[in-house]
């Protein structure tokens, strides 16, 4: 179905360039185009480009050559007739050409509203349109594949079986319920239960992954933290020269404190200097040093970077002790070109002797040589959980609302199957079922009872 506006923006990025693209979707973009656009030969056929003149409607002077392309309904990407318009890259030219569509009848495009359309007229679904900007926003290749995926349908791939198995189950429970008297076949509680334990086991598989896609989307924060003059400096440098796809900074609080962004096997990581760290009495200082902290403990890894050619000291100690209270530690035992003064095995004793939670492992690097500096960044994706176990890119969830939609069902699920343990009434499981069904739909953005309805008649044939 067609919308009833026509709706025209600048496709390409803003600033001078080889060329821009205005984009038209909807039931007149052609009729509008070609009163502004007059064809050098014939006008362009479905799906072809055609040489053409940007005429001025007011002046009647050409103003740009241009190239058009016709999309014509529904193979579009907005499934609307579409029409896109190269011109010279200019942003005076591009502006005038949006303004004279607007003055032809469009309306100018909300962000985003492309793709809506092509979400409304059921050619993506929402975890399509997501990734339509996962893509567009990547910052390293590695994202842009896992994006790509996405948009290709995977994630809703992964999850088309469980709702599908979730419809199953409503509409026997729902049969058994309001069909009593048929004599309809409803299945026992093993059974159900049996079911119930496939759908979770992969729901509960794919919110757990959530680690590993969220830093594939976001990025991974590492902190650098030491004692002045341990290196620091020295192994941020070393890690950003292994890939030198720098990517941009991170928005946030504690954006001052991010000096560095780099991609390490094509995850971005952003590198938060925590140079300032020491014990202070003054006020504004203090305001740093808290800041740092918070940073430090916000990061998803903390690297305490230690000079074996120094002796161990209380500093040492110190940092450890507050960097393992925090989470995911990795330990740096740096210098080690230098004549030993503390050896790995001291600070994995001084490791142990603090009661900390998180584990943390010790690498022995030189900032100088680059000793050890490979084993560190594979560490580092170790440790931080970059690493994908099920190594399947595509099905990842990366975005943080299929995660809390993902746990939603999840938490549903456990609900239904303690109920069917207990031999609750089918009503009841009912409505567990119903809240599992219903976030995998969000995800889509497909709720629709009508299916379920759908399956209920085509499934038992009641009606007979
Ligand atoms: P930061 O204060 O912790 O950031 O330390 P820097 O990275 O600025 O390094 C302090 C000094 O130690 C500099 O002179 C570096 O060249 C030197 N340095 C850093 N790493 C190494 C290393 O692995 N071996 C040696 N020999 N010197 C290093």
């Amino acid at each position: 179905m067609m919308k009833e506006d026509t709706i025209v923006a600048i496709a390409t990025p803003p600033g001078r360039g080889g060329i821009g693209v205005v984009r038209l979707s909807g039931r007149d973009a052609i009729e509008i185009a070609s009163q502004l656009i007059r064809p050098a030969k014939a006008p362009p056929e479905v799906q072809r480009s055609a040489l053409g003149k940007f005429m001025d409607p007011h002046t009647g002077k050409v103003l740009d050559e241009v190239l058009v392309t016709i999309f014509r309904h529904p193979h579009s990407y907005t499934c609307e007739d579409v029409v896109e318009i190269s011109c010279h890259g200019s942003p005076v030219i591009l502006r005038y050409l949006v303004e004279c569509c607007l003055e032809c009848g469009a309306r100018a495009a909300e962000p985003g509203e492309f793709a809506m359309r092509a979400f409304l007229n059921g050619r993506i679904d929402l975890t399509q349109a997501e990734a339509i900007r996962d893509l567009i926003e990547s910052q390293t290749l590695y994202q842009a594949r896992v994006a790509a995926t996405q948009l290709a349908g995977s994630l809703s791939a992964r999850l088309k079986p469980h709702k599908q198995a979730l419809l199953d189950l409503i509409a026997r429970l729902e049969a058994g319920i309001d069909f009593a008297d048929d004599d309809v076949d409803v299945m026992d509680w093993e059974d159900l239960l049996a079911q119930l334990d496939v759908i979770r086991a992969d729901i509960e598989t794919m919110v757990a992954g959530y680690a590993y896609g969220r830093i594939v989307r976001d990025g991974l924060r590492l902190s650098v933290v030491g004692r002045p003059n341990v290196g620091k400096s020295s192994l941020f440098n070393r890690l950003l020269n292994m890939d030198r796809a720098i990517v941009t900074e991170i928005p946030g609080t504690t954006r001052d404190l991010v000096t560095e962004s780099a991609s390490i096997g094509g995850i971005p990581v952003h590198l938060v200097d925590t140079a300032g760290i020491r014990v202070t009495t003054d006020a504004v200082e203090r305001i740093g040093v808290e800041r740092t902290h918070q940073a430090m403990a916000d990061s998803d890894l903390r690297l305490l970077v230690v000079d074996t050619s120094q002796d161990w000291t209380e500093d040492d100690q110190e940092l450890l002790r507050k960097t393992r209270s925090m989470g995911s530690l990795l330990v740096c035992a740096n210098k080690a070109d230098l004549p030993e003064r503390t050896s790995k095995a001291a600070i994995e004793r001084a490791i142990l002797g603090e009661n900390g939670e998180a584990p943390a492992q010790v690498v022995v690097t030189s900032a100088l040589t680059g000793q050890g500096i490979e084993e560190l960044r594979d560490r580092i994706m170790e440790v931080a959980g970059a690493v994908n176990s099920s190594g399947q890119e595509g099905e990842l969830v990366t975005n943080l609302r299929h995660q809390q939609l993902l746990k939603e069902s999840l938490a549903a699920l456990d609900r239904c199957r303690e109920a069917t343990k207990q031999r609750v009434h089918h009503e009841m499981l009912l409505i567990d079922l119903y809240d599992a069904l219903r976030p995998l739909d969000t995800i889509t953005g497909a709720t629709d009872v009508e299916d379920i309805l759908g399956i209920i008649f085509s499934r038992f044939c009641i009606g007979k």
